[in-house]
């Protein structure tokens, strides 16, 4: 019975927290196709990213170099027993991401890439069904940490692992070692940051610390429900991209939860090299963390900001027209901070912050 009763009084708070972002379609800041094109340099190359919701990114270099973020695609309601709830992905919704992909002209049989930033089931739940059904690359190289290593290790034949925990780039030093950089094709390189993960809610951190490994031995199938508790966090990572022309470089840096600063933070002598062009920046849980993302946003100074993982993907599917903000995260006071580190009025702010709707297309043009 206490658990039927927390369970109405933690949906009820949860979804009364959602609010329809009309308002931020009106300020420019959501943009209202699912096609937009942003300008960050002279012009003369361009790039691709599809955001596919939370944490999740396909990014095409020159249609040619393909790589993607946080697979995760099925929106899971909260059974009674919470993160007792078992999970198991959508077909139809990777399907769906998938062949949307496909039609702006991303080839996902190029996808040879996947960075997974932690392991939490809303950034790494589709990445065993992309590899069973051999949806990306024959031969695919998976970045991420010992967690997430448990969690796929069932699904890689063929494909390989490589584990960031001892190859990031630890806070503290000047500069990174070279040998931290992954060149994942020809004209991408990534560098792995230590980042870390936002409490969920008033402090309380769910999921947090490493996967147990023995809870996944047998998870072979990706139609098998595992428990969302399951899915631990381990390490957490941010990453700075680097897509090379022959006479250009775009820098973005990703981040796909809220963190505490100085998490996160690129090495300073990286930063004077050569600044962000675009920080693909998380929504979800930024006022439970102090000056985020104010202290990065000062630190790392983006030419533009692109805003993720904002929309509601608990009580609603995160492929509506309408979609909401994810429950108890407020989008006014982020954008408020933005505004204040970009100096401009609101209705100027969607010049250098926007908030894409998932499945929305941005073409950058540098
Ligand atoms: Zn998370």
């Amino acid at each position: 019975m206490k658990y039927i009763l927390f369970y109405i009084f933690t949906s009820l708070l949860l979804s009364s927290c959602s609010h329809s972002t009309h308002r931020w379609i009106k300020n420019g800041i959501v943009p209202n196709q699912n096609q937009v094109c942003r300008t960050l340099g002279n012009g003369a190359h361009s790039a691709k990213i599809m955001y596919t919701g939370c944490g999740g990114l396909v990014i095409a270099h020159n249609s040619e170099e393909v790589f993607m973020t946080d697979p995760f695609y099925t929106s899971h309601k909260f059974g009674k027993d919470l993160l007792k709830t078992q999970i198991a992905p959508t077909p139809g919704n990777t399907a769906k991401v998938m062949d949307r992909v496909q039609a702006v002209g991303i080839d996902t049989n190029k996808i040879n890439t996947v960075l997974v930033s932690h392991s939490h089931y809303d950034h790494l739940e589709d990445l065993p069904i992309l590899l069973a059904r051999h949806k990306l690359a024959e031969k695919v190289k998976i970045f991420g940490s010992t967690s997430a290593s448990c969690t796929v290790a069932n699904f890689l034949s063929g494909h390989e692992f490589i584990n960031l925990d001892p190859l990031q780039f630890f806070q503290g030093p000047e500069d990174a070692a070279p040998e931290s950089w992954q060149r994942i094709s020809k004209n991408i390189r990534v560098l792995p940051i230590q980042s870390n993960h936002a409490p969920h809610f008033y402090g309380v951190h769910q999921m947090a610390g490493p996967t147990d490994c023995s809870t996944f031995k047998d998870y072979k199938d990706y139609t098998t429900k595992t428990k969302m508790d399951d899915w631990r966090e381990g390490s957490t990572f941010s990453f700075l991209v680097d897509l090379i022309s022959p006479d250009d470089t775009l820098r973005l840096y990703i981040q796909t939860s809220s963190s505490a600063p100085p998490f996160g933070f690129p090495p300073p002598a990286e930063l004077k090299r050569k600044s962000v062009d675009l920080a693909i920046l998380c929504v979800a849980s930024h006022a439970y963390v102090k000056d985020y993302p104010d202290a990065l946003l000062s630190k790392i100074k983006p030419k533009q900001c692109m805003l993720i993982h904002w929309e509601d993907f608990i009580f609603k599917d995160m492929y509506v027209a309408d979609p909401k903000n994810v429950a108890l995260t407020a989008i006014g006071p982020y954008m408020r901070k933005i505004k204040k580190h970009y100096k401009v009025p609101l209705n100027n702010l969607g010049d250098s912050a926007f908030m894409p709707r998932p499945l929305t297309l941005v073409e950058i043009k540098y």
